[in-house]
């Protein structure tokens, strides 16, 4: 058990600040209430929380563990053109270079990164084509030894031949045989119609949905236009992924009014994912029309869900009519979706040390939290009724060994490319 005196609990929804001592019980799974001083039970750890304020913790609705290794790495000698471009010369290259011991680092390093930015669940989408068998099992086991939950899912895709899409269909199957997941997909463009069939036979003998990236660029578009004369979420629609309540769209940014209606109509979700779209030029996410299953994600360039909502905020209110509380309520989508799978994450807390130097009221919650919120402020993060983080400091996992292995294989993976 673990009591968190004088703590301010701020209300997911409607931002309600309730102060007093937080009793988490690690018996329920996390669960917590209020409780008064003389009802401590024995064997609970007492930290003083004054000044300081919790929330739900925060979950990543798009993220890719395998883009770890690359932060600062030399960029090809002629700088891509095109998001095409983007893919063939750095993304392509990366992916085929991983071995089953970086993406095993690159799991734990994301798991602690989360961590560090008060996320207890990722939904992570997952490329390694020549370290495929057994993937998904040991980078899930990374998030779970660290402390929080990975949703996991391989990228399937014809773009390295038909031996690698059967490999990447044959580990989803394997893995999902034993865990929850989902059936990833890399998008339209890579993805012929038998391996789409498949992907919806397994999707469905599992009762779960795909996990695809869909007209992140325009070029995708063209290539479905081209190819199938249809638009994608038409394609994709004929395999009766649309249907499927677990489906993750990520990206959404080139669709017409009709393909955005087809989504609005499904159970399905899509993810905005503001800085990565920033950084590959490829448009800016309107959400105008899509209904309210719009969930926020980091697309593999950092694990920072305030800063990603902050982005999503800022490029929100130029590119669509979108205010505040409707920016925070996709970045609580993020955790709305993965509770269905994690029931246990609903207790996932963080722990803020926040100077607010106006006070904080739940009429003005939301400008503290897109004007001051920083990653920097989350000291602690509580998961089924135990610190997964205390003190900043992760508590099962040692992160110095993390780092100086990642960046060792880091450099074993540059020298490849
Ligand atoms: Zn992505």
């Amino acid at each position: 058990m673990i009591l968190l005196k004088n703590i301010s609990l701020i209300h997911q929804n409607h931002f309600d600040i309730e102060k007093g001592h937080l009793l988490i019980d690690s018996t329920k799974a996390g669960a917590y209430r209020f409780i008064e001083l003389e009802e401590i039970p024995t064997y609970t750890e007492v930290l003083d929380c004054e000044g300081m304020i919790a929330m739900k913790a925060f979950a990543n609705g798009h993220h890719h563990t395998y883009s770890t290794l690359a932060r600062g790495m030399p960029l090809p000698k002629q700088a891509p053109k095109n998001f095409l471009e983007i893919l063939e010369k750095i993304w392509w290259k990366i992916d085929k270079g991983l071995t089953a011991e970086m993406n095993e680092i690159s799991a734990y390093y994301t798991a602690i990164s989360s961590v560090k930015n008060g996320v207890a669940s990722v939904i992570d989408h997952h490329s390694s084509p020549s370290s495929i068998a057994g993937s998904l099992e040991k980078m899930q086991t990374a998030f779970n030894n660290t402390g929080i939950e990975g949703l996991m899912c391989y990228e399937i895709s014809d773009r390295n031949g038909q031996k690698i899409s059967q490999q990447s269909l044959k580990e989803t199957r394997n893995f999902l045989e034993k865990n929850m997941g989902l059936v990833g997909l890399h998008a339209s463009f890579t993805l012929e119609n038998n391996t789409l069939k498949e992907a919806s036979k397994i999707a469905k003998e599992f009762n779960t949905g795909i996990h695809i990236h869909l007209a992140e660029d325009i070029a995708d578009q063209a290539d479905c236009e081209y190819l199938y004369q249809k638009r994608i979420v038409e394609r994709l629609e004929e395999y009766g992924f649309l249907e499927l309540q677990k489906s993750i769209f990520a990206h959404g940014l080139h669709l017409s009014d009709k393909e955005k209606e087809m989504l609005k109509k499904s159970p399905a979700w899509i993810v905005q994912n503001p800085e990565s779209n920033l950084n590959n030029q490829v448009g800016y996410f309107n959400g105008q029309g899509l209904g309210d299953n719009i969930m926020l994600g980091t697309d593999g360039m950092h694990s920072n869900m305030i800063r990603s909502a902050q982005t999503a905020y800022f490029t929100g209110i130029n590119f669509e009519p979108i205010n505040m509380f409707q920016v925070y309520h996709r970045l609580r989508n993020s955790n709305k979706y993965i509770e269905k799978t994690y029931p246990n994450t609903k207790n996932a807390l963080l722990v803020m040390e926040y100077d607010n130097p106006t006070p904080i009221i739940p009429e003005n919650f939301l400008s503290h939290f897109f004007f001051g919120f920083e990653n920097s402020q989350i000291k602690h993060l509580i998961h089924q009724g135990r610190f997964v983080m205390r003190d900043r400091k992760i508590s099962q996992i040692d992160e110095e060994s993390v780092l100086l292995e990642s960046q060792k294989l880091a450099q074993q993976l540059w020298k490849r490319l």
